[in-house]
């Protein structure tokens, strides 16, 4: 039920059930027994569950800092000692470097942006549906995946680069989400940054990615 006021009553049971020697029941009428109340502590949006607006789905978002108070008996993963240098001659994505593929990087001195060699979506697919008794349903997806190096530097974080070097990324972003919306397949851009061993990052040179599910509506 929902609570009104300063204080938060507690609906017990109903006359039928929760009855005392004293006051009986009212015959065949349900009674709200009130048997607690607590006062209402002033808002903890850093503490306190609540639920928050997401602009971007519109809908309500439920968040629970509470949890994070549990004990964790779980997994702990031990803390990253590696000091990354600004040149990794093993990485595949810094400058003048072989990828996986094969392919070598240019120099570049700025962002870089290339077609992801190992790409969840292509733009070659071939058209395919499937349907077994209404049961397995399945449809070929058209796409394009691509890496944005943000910088050549190779030990750097977004939030480490020079506000000038940031435009830069961000007028690549901008560029990349006007060319692959114009091209007729695509009907939505996503760009997004896997940071960090632990997310699942498979390179920890600064970078970002797009997809493009043709008919897919994504969330993150
Ligand atoms: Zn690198």
């Amino acid at each position: 039920m929902r609570c009104r006021g300063r204080a938060c009553p507690t609906l017990v049971g109903t006359a039928r059930n929760a009855g005392t020697a004293s006051r009986p029941p009212t015959a065949g009428r349900y009674q709200r027994i009130v048997v607690a109340s607590f006062p209402i502590a002033p808002m903890s949006w850093h503490e306190n569950t609540h639920r928050r607006w997401n602009p971007l789905i519109r809908e309500w978002v439920l968040v629970s800092p509470e949890r994070t108070q549990r004990p964790w008996q779980g997994q702990i993963e031990p803390t990253s000692r590696v000091v990354p240098q600004a040149y990794d001659p093993d990485c595949y994505l810094c400058p003048g470097n072989a990828r996986a593929g094969g392919v070598r990087n240019p120099n570049y001195t700025s962002t870089f942006v290339f077609d992801n060699d190992f790409p969840a979506l292509r733009p070659d697919a071939p058209g395919a549906s499937l349907n077994e008794g209404g049961l397995l349903i399945a449809e070929a997806e058209r796409g394009i995946c691509r890496v944005v190096c943000f910088s050549p530097d190779h030990s750097l974080t977004i939030s480490q680069m020079a506000l000038s070097d940031l435009t830069a990324v961000v007028a690549t972003w901008a560029s990349q989400y006007e060319e692959l919306c114009g091209l007729p397949f695509i009907s939505s851009v996503m760009i997004f940054e896997n940071r960090g061993a632990m997310m699942g990052a498979s390179n920890p040179h600064p970078i970002a990615r797009s997809g493009q599910p043709n008919d897919c509506r994504m969330r993150y």
